[in-house]
């Protein structure tokens, strides 16, 4: 098996490094992050107050999450385009504070990583949801940085953004994502820690397919190895 955890908080470059370092290795890309932002569409949709852990359990008696060819599906539905808005990213910070929230997306991230070499990202992948992974990485980087990069990614997707909010929004989500009682946001003892602030994504990627190369040579992963892949 090869499965490598990346964890980190927000805009760190970590769904899209991943993605690229998952084609790189013939590993299957799952951003667990995803998982939290459709259960917590689904809990706007339906107009459930992220506080009421009651209503947000019983609405999960009724929901499936799925992935399928690296997409997310809420209830049958591919919800990828509704799940990246400042909203939906706020709301997953305050669900994924309930223990019911946790079991469901950690029984299906547990799954997947039982049965598929992966790199799978989140917060709490390394500590929680596959503590026993070859690779581990934490990727950290300013919070101006990780603001700015937001910001242009909005602007290059033709929307409009503000610095200021995205800013305090990150500030926010580190704040609650290292604080929750259950399985928060820190850096596995085992994890090999890389700041991307003043990383190229070239540099990133590189950073991180040295890092499985390393740990993989060590520990003799069954999974494929990147020379055989490039
Ligand atoms: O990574 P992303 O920004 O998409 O995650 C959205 C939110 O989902 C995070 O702010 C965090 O509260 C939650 N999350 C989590 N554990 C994970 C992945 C995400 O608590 N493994």
């Amino acid at each position: 098996m090869l499965r490598v955890a990346i964890d980190g908080p927000g805009g760190t470059g970590k769904s899209s490094i991943a993605k690229m370092v998952a084609e790189r290795f013939g590993l299957e890309y799952i951003d667990t992050g995803a998982m939290y932002r459709s259960i917590a569409l689904k809990t706007i949709r339906e107009n459930i107050s992220p506080d009421d852990e009651a209503a947000i359990s019983e609405m999960l008696g009724t929901t499936t999450i799925d992935f399928s060819n690296g997409q997310i599906f809420l209830d049958g539905e591919a919800v990828e385009k509704f799940i990246r808005t400042n909203e939906v990213s706020m709301a997953a910070s305050n669900v994924s504070r309930h223990a019911c929230v946790r079991a469901k997306v950690d029984a299906l991230s547990k799954y997947i990583a039982s049965v598929r070499n992966v790199i799978m990202e989140g917060r709490d992948i390394g500590t929680a949801v596959i503590p026993d992974a070859e690779v581990k990485i934490f990727m950290t980087a300013a919070p101006e940085v990780r603001a700015q990069r937001r910001y242009d990614q909005m602007i290059a997707a033709g929307k409009t953004a503000d610095y200021d909010e995205i800013f305090r929004d990150i500030q926010q989500r580190d704040y609650q994502d290292t604080h929750r009682d259950l399985n928060p946001l820190r850096q596995a003892d085992d994890a090999v820690l890389l700041d991307t602030s003043d990383l190229t994504i070239e540099q990133n990627i590189n950073a991180i397919a040295d890092i499985i190369s390393e740990k993989c040579g060590d520990i003799s992963c069954d999974g494929p190895k990147s020379e055989d892949m490039q």
